[in-house]
């Protein structure tokens, strides 16, 4: 895609592996700045190497404070993705106080403080921004043992809307999208077992589950000015599961 993100700089959470570490990739090859946050400083080590022009934040997001002092002196952004996460699966009669604290944490009160630290920034430089979070077909489709991670990426959707309703004034677009199964080291959590994997793939019309690229390649879109008019929105990346 022709996204030129030159002179931008842009933060991604949950850039050790996965969506996050890809997108990260994609958006230095569209020119703009990146800072790469993981948890994990092994895996930023193996970026850097990548992509030697990769910056990078190492923290663990549930932790605030950690949070804001590891933020405190990055400069100023323009894009956000909002990609870490964590799944957990149980049966919904098993779900246990701390599973659901954890995922909690993680995927949807990190995502709020992380989003409220650089929107307020973006607020001050007044030059807008595009905010892209990480939310799932499973915030709107129920899964087997999938409970609280549903719940909490359909808190992810209304937290993107209300975050678009409340920053649209100061020219901060927010976006979700809203991939099936990725087969990355989360996608291989739920979904290794073939019959499992089947069952799925037999209600994606397209037949097949997402590849990273396909996800990045939306992220990106949201993110640029290619998607100018859009904010609010939840877009799913799932070959037409939701849609059946
Ligand atoms: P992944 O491969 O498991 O990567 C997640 C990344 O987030 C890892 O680098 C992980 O670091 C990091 N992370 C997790 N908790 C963190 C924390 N507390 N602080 C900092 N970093 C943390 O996952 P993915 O498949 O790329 O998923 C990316 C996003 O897409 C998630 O929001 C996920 O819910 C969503 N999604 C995934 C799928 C799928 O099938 N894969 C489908 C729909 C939506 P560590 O490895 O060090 O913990």
């Amino acid at each position: 895609m022709e996204a030129s993100l030159a002179c931008k700089r842009a933060l991604v959470t949950g850039a050790g592996k996965g969506i996050g570490r890809d997108t990260a990739k994609a958006l230095l090859e569209c020119g703009a700045e990146v800072i790469a946050l993981t948890r994990t400083q092994s895996d930023l080590d193996s970026l850097v190497q990548e992509c030697p022009k990769m910056l990078t934040v190492c923290v663990d997001i549930s932790n605030w404070e950690a949070t804001e002092n590891a933020l405190k002196d990055i400069g100023p952004i323009d894009l956000l993705v909002n990609s870490a996460a964590v799944a957990i699966l149980e049966p919904f009669l098993d779900v246990t106080p701390e599973a659901f604290d954890k995922l909690f944490d993680v995927n949807v009160k990190a995502l709020l403080h992380v989003s409220q630290i650089i929107a307020k920034r973006m607020k001050c430089r007044g030059k807008g921004g595009s905010i892209v979070n990480l939310s799932s077909q499973a915030s709107r489709c129920a899964l087997k043992d999938h409970a609280v991670y549903c719940a909490s990426k359909g808190a992810v959707d209304m937290l993107t809307k209300v975050m678009a309703l409340e920053l649209g004034p100061h020219k901060i677009r927010v976006n979700a999208v809203n991939p099936t199964v990725v087969m990355t080291a989360m996608g291989r959590i739920g979904w290794s077992d073939p019959g499992k994997a089947a069952g799925m793939l037999s209600r994606i019309p397209l037949g097949r589950f997402a590849e990273v690229e396909d996800v990045v390649n939306t992220i990106i879109f949201l993110l640029s000015d290619k998607s100018a008019m859009l904010t609010g929105v939840t877009l799913p990346v799932d070959g037409g599961f939701l849609a059946s």
